[in-house]
Protein backbone atom coordinates (compact mmCIF):
# COMPACT_ATOMS: atom_id res chain seq x y z
CA UNK A 1 0.00 0.00 0.00
CA UNK A 2 1.55 2.90 -1.14
CA UNK A 3 0.64 6.79 0.34
CA UNK A 4 -0.67 9.14 -2.23
CA UNK A 5 -0.46 13.06 -1.29
CA UNK A 6 -3.31 14.80 -2.32
CA UNK A 7 -3.57 18.95 -2.80
CA UNK A 8 -7.09 20.90 -2.29
CA UNK A 9 -9.54 20.54 -5.09
CA UNK A 10 -8.65 22.89 -8.19
CA UNK A 11 -12.33 23.82 -7.52
CA UNK A 12 -11.95 25.33 -4.38
CA UNK A 13 -8.55 27.22 -5.51
CA UNK A 14 -10.26 28.71 -8.62
CA UNK A 15 -13.65 29.94 -6.33
CA UNK A 16 -11.00 32.17 -4.05
CA UNK A 17 -9.26 33.10 -7.35
CA UNK A 18 -12.79 34.38 -8.60
CA UNK A 19 -13.09 36.52 -5.55
CA UNK A 20 -15.07 33.56 -3.74
CA UNK A 21 -15.01 34.57 0.41
CA UNK A 22 -13.40 32.01 2.57
CA UNK A 23 -14.98 29.33 5.07
CA UNK A 24 -15.27 32.25 7.82
CA UNK A 25 -17.20 34.37 4.51
CA UNK A 26 -14.25 36.71 4.60
CA UNK A 27 -12.60 37.28 1.63
CA UNK A 28 -9.16 36.09 1.24
CA UNK A 29 -6.25 38.67 2.49
CA UNK A 30 -3.59 39.05 0.13
CA UNK A 31 0.03 39.05 0.87
CA UNK A 32 3.79 38.86 -0.45
CA UNK A 33 6.08 36.12 -0.10
CA UNK A 34 9.47 36.97 1.69
CA UNK A 35 10.48 33.22 0.31
CA UNK A 36 10.40 31.99 4.17
CA UNK A 37 8.25 28.93 3.80
CA UNK A 38 4.90 30.20 2.56
CA UNK A 39 3.24 26.83 1.10
CA UNK A 40 0.87 27.09 -1.57
CA UNK A 41 -2.09 23.66 -1.14
CA UNK A 42 -2.75 23.81 -4.67
CA UNK A 43 -0.07 23.39 -6.70
CA UNK A 44 2.14 21.64 -3.44
CA UNK A 45 5.36 24.46 -4.15
CA UNK A 46 6.34 27.15 -2.00
CA UNK A 47 5.42 30.93 -2.90
CA UNK A 48 8.53 32.41 -4.31
CA UNK A 49 9.79 35.51 -2.71
CA UNK A 50 8.30 38.72 -4.37
CA UNK A 51 5.03 36.44 -5.60
CA UNK A 52 1.66 37.23 -4.41
CA UNK A 53 -0.31 34.74 -2.23
CA UNK A 54 -3.92 34.54 -0.46
CA UNK A 55 -4.19 33.78 3.27
CA UNK A 56 -7.15 32.22 4.33
CA UNK A 57 -9.18 29.86 6.23
CA UNK A 58 -9.90 26.63 4.84
CA UNK A 59 -11.68 23.62 5.92
CA UNK A 60 -10.62 20.81 4.08
CA UNK A 61 -13.47 18.22 4.08
CA UNK A 62 -16.63 17.90 2.57
CA UNK A 63 -19.19 17.88 5.03
CA UNK A 64 -19.44 19.43 9.05
CA UNK A 65 -19.25 17.66 12.00
CA UNK A 66 -17.40 18.30 15.27
CA UNK A 67 -14.36 17.35 13.63
CA UNK A 68 -13.85 19.16 10.51
CA UNK A 69 -11.43 21.84 12.15
CA UNK A 70 -10.71 25.49 9.67
CA UNK A 71 -7.90 27.31 9.72
CA UNK A 72 -5.63 28.99 7.81
CA UNK A 73 -3.96 28.19 4.48
CA UNK A 74 -1.95 30.00 1.64
CA UNK A 75 -2.76 29.76 -1.56
CA UNK A 76 -0.86 31.37 -4.91
CA UNK A 77 -2.82 34.95 -5.57
CA UNK A 78 -2.64 33.85 -9.43
CA UNK A 79 -3.65 30.81 -11.05
CA UNK A 80 -0.75 27.90 -10.32
CA UNK A 81 -1.06 24.10 -11.69
CA UNK A 82 -2.76 21.43 -9.01
CA UNK A 83 -0.60 19.01 -8.30
CA UNK A 84 -0.70 15.58 -9.91
CA UNK A 85 -1.28 13.45 -7.07
CA UNK A 86 1.76 11.80 -5.83
CA UNK A 87 4.19 9.36 -3.97
CA UNK A 88 7.04 11.66 -3.23
CA UNK A 89 6.94 14.06 -0.65
CA UNK A 90 5.21 17.34 -2.08
CA UNK A 91 7.92 20.77 -2.24
CA UNK A 92 6.19 22.03 0.60
CA UNK A 93 6.38 19.99 3.42
CA UNK A 94 10.40 20.94 3.98
CA UNK A 95 9.78 21.04 8.12
CA UNK A 96 11.86 19.22 10.10
CA UNK A 97 8.03 17.81 11.55
CA UNK A 98 4.40 17.50 10.89
CA UNK A 99 1.33 16.09 12.05
CA UNK A 100 -0.58 13.40 11.13
CA UNK A 101 -4.07 12.66 11.53
CA UNK A 102 -6.31 9.56 10.40
CA UNK A 103 -9.62 10.08 9.48
CA UNK A 104 -12.48 8.07 8.91
CA UNK A 105 -14.97 7.91 5.93
CA UNK A 106 -16.87 10.08 7.96
CA UNK A 107 -14.36 13.00 8.48
CA UNK A 108 -14.09 12.10 11.82
CA UNK A 109 -10.77 11.57 13.46
CA UNK A 110 -9.87 8.40 14.55
CA UNK A 111 -8.84 8.20 18.02
CA UNK A 112 -5.15 6.93 18.49
CA UNK A 113 -4.12 7.89 14.91
CA UNK A 114 -2.70 11.86 15.70
CA UNK A 115 0.90 12.19 16.17
CA UNK A 116 3.89 14.23 14.95
CA UNK A 117 6.45 12.55 13.45
CA UNK A 118 9.75 13.67 11.45
CA UNK A 119 9.50 14.66 7.82
CA UNK A 120 11.83 11.50 6.49
CA UNK A 121 8.78 9.37 8.67
CA UNK A 122 5.77 10.90 7.31
CA UNK A 123 5.26 8.23 4.19
CA UNK A 124 5.92 5.34 6.56
CA UNK A 125 3.78 6.72 9.18
CA UNK A 126 0.54 7.27 6.61
CA UNK A 127 1.41 4.48 5.46
CA UNK A 128 1.20 2.25 8.68
CA UNK A 129 -2.37 4.63 9.46
CA UNK A 130 -3.83 3.53 5.87
CA UNK A 131 -3.09 -0.17 7.02
CA UNK A 132 -6.23 0.87 9.42
CA UNK A 133 -8.85 -0.19 6.96
CA UNK A 134 -11.18 2.17 9.56
CA UNK A 135 -8.99 5.18 8.45
CA UNK A 136 -9.73 6.78 4.85
CA UNK A 137 -7.10 9.27 4.59
CA UNK A 138 -4.66 10.96 6.97
CA UNK A 139 -4.24 14.96 7.23
CA UNK A 140 -0.48 16.19 7.18
CA UNK A 141 -0.75 19.28 9.56
CA UNK A 142 2.09 21.85 10.21
CA UNK A 143 3.67 20.33 13.79
CA UNK A 144 4.33 24.14 15.06
CA UNK A 145 1.00 25.84 13.99
CA UNK A 146 -1.47 22.67 13.14
CA UNK A 147 -2.15 24.61 9.85
CA UNK A 148 -3.56 21.93 7.01
CA UNK A 149 -1.04 20.80 4.42
CA UNK A 150 -2.56 18.69 2.51
CA UNK A 151 -4.20 14.89 2.16
CA UNK A 152 -2.36 11.23 1.85
CA UNK A 153 -4.95 8.45 0.53
CA UNK A 154 -4.48 5.17 -0.76
CA UNK A 155 -1.93 5.85 -3.78
CA UNK A 156 -2.73 2.20 -5.09
CA UNK A 157 -6.23 2.05 -4.29
CA UNK A 158 -7.18 5.38 -6.40
CA UNK A 159 -5.10 3.76 -9.31
CA UNK A 160 -7.45 0.98 -9.18
CA UNK A 161 -9.82 2.73 -9.60
CA UNK A 162 -9.13 4.91 -12.05
CA UNK A 163 -7.84 1.92 -14.42
ZN1 LIG B 1 0.24 27.24 -6.05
Amino acid sequence: MKPGFVAIPSEDAVRFWRGGVDAYGRLPEHAISDGGGVPCRHCLKMVQAGDAYLILAYRPFAGVNPYTETGPIFLHASRCQRAVMQEELPEILDSERYLLRGYSGAERIIEGTGGVVARSEISGRAAYLLGNPNVAFVDVRSAANNCFQCRIVRLDQVSERIT
